[in-house]
């Protein structure tokens, strides 16, 4: 495991990490929107999840290399089909164009072939659906996402399109973050035109939607046009409010449960199966297919009605979860701003994933004293890191990490008074 080589130029998905305070900002007029018009889409707990997910996804370039962006090199070097030229605006119009092709390709795989969809079910794992959603990002899609934009080298591309700097696949990467931001949100309808060509909260709504008629429907990145050319696109109905989340929820806040139920789940399947031609199936059949001697245990999937998971939490778990949220934020931005020496991306990363999982175990009402004791633990790591990374985040970060913790143990001495009294 490497860590990766940024220095020297600004790689778009850091534009991304740049973008921060426009996200924030969105999320917060949403928010106040929704509470303004009685029709608040958001629950703190259900978007700390996501947003904590989305932070890691973009922490996860500091802790290993790209494995596209090797084959695309040698791609690059080997093929000799280059029949483009890269000048004028047209022939970037059209790759555009195609690359939003390959994007279809690589989200239905992503949908309905179960070792892709293991990475990206982190996407789907909401089930609220607001801009927070938007930013709920997989961690593992550089293992084989890249494998979809490889048509683009056979047909003639020019590879400085796809690997030189500010390239293609970076611009419409960054580009398609931005422009699916805006459509996770309840609080725009059907568009007219427009839903005829681009995705739009209405037909991505229907993407999210658990509901039987909206499973694996619109997998479109920009255009929905690829949907209604390849028979996958299906209309929001009036009659079938979407249902949001996953068909087998996780029930869980934990980043490292949405990570890895489905490979668990997947390498669990194989190894239990007595068929030896099902178990190499697994990785490539349809998320919801089994072998053949396992269904009969298997839980049924769509048990309705469907109830969100939802553990209520006190109002001081509630605060020191939210401040918990900024720390991870904090520790990307710092890490991806700091000037530092190379290889303290990777222990940011680390603590972003403590802080993250001990949140979840937070906002689900859990107590130990080992939860305890890796508070501690993690307060003193992270005050440590933090005045390693530069003062000032020292600053921000040791008094919010302080208070954050403290207000627990505030509260806890209070229940143990109120239960004692
Ligand atoms: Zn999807
Ligand atoms: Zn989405």
């Amino acid at each position: 495991m490497g860590i990766a080589h940024r220095r020297g130029y600004t790689h778009p998905m850091d534009l991304i990490a740049l973008a921060v305070p426009f996200f924030l900002l969105s999320i917060a007029i949403e928010w106040s929107w929704g509470r303004w018009c009685g029709r608040d889409t958001y629950r703190l707990t259900d978007a700390v999840s996501s947003l904590t997910l989305g932070g890691l996804s973009q922490a996860r370039r500091f802790v290993a290399l790209g494995v596209g962006g090797a084959v695309y090199a040698w791609l690059a070097s080997a093929t000799p089909f280059t029949t483009w030229t890269t000048e004028g605006w047209q022939a970037w119009l059209i790759a555009f164009v195609l690359y939003d092709l390959c994007y279809y390709c690589s989200h239905r795989a992503g949908h309905e072939v179960k070792l892709f969809w293991a990475a990206h079910v982190v996407h789907h794992q909401s089930e609220d659906y607001n801009l927070s959603t938007a930013l709920r990002q997989t961690s593992s899609g550089f293992l084989f996402g890249w494998i979809f934009y490889t048509p683009l080298f056979f047909i003639g591309v020019p590879a400085e399109m796809m690997v030189t700097v500010g390239a293609l696949n970076l611009i419409y990467q960054f580009w398609v973050h931005i422009y699916q931001f805006w459509v996770h949100t309840e609080h725009v309808g059907e568009l007219g035109w427009f839903e005829y060509v681009f995705v739009s909260p209405s037909n991505h709504r229907v993407h999210h939607a658990r509901n039987a008629c909206y499973l694996d429907r619109n997998y479109g990145g920009v255009f929905i046009v690829w949907d209604r050319l390849f028979g996958s696109y299906q209309r929001e109905l009036p009659s079938e409010p979407c249902v949001y989340g996953i068909t087998k929820p996780i029930r869980s806040w934990s980043p490292l449960e949405a990570w890895l139920h489905v490979y668990r789940d997947m390498v669990s399947d194989m190894w239990r199966t007595r068929s030896w031609s099902d178990r190499l199936r697994v990785p490539f059949s349809h998320p919801a297919w089994q072998p053949s001697d396992l269904v009969a245990a298997a839980e049924p999937v769509t048990g309705e009605p469907f109830e969100k998971y939802d553990p209520q939490v006190s109002r001081v778990r509630k605060t020191s979860g939210t401040i918990n949220l900024i720390l991870i934020t904090l520790l990307l931005v710092a890490a991806q701003q700091s000037q530092l020496v190379q290889g303290y991306e990777a222990y940011a990363w680390g603590m972003m994933l403590w802080l993250g999982v001990s949140n979840a175990a937070l906002l689900s009402n859990y107590d130990s004293a080992w939860f305890r004791l890796q508070d501690v633990l993690k307060l003193l790591v992270l005050c440590a890191l933090a005045a390693q990374l530069s003062t000032a985040t020292a600053l921000v970060v040791i008094p919010l990490a302080l208070i954050g913790t403290l207000w627990q143990w505030f509260e806890r001495e209070q229940e143990v008074a109120r239960a004692t009294s």
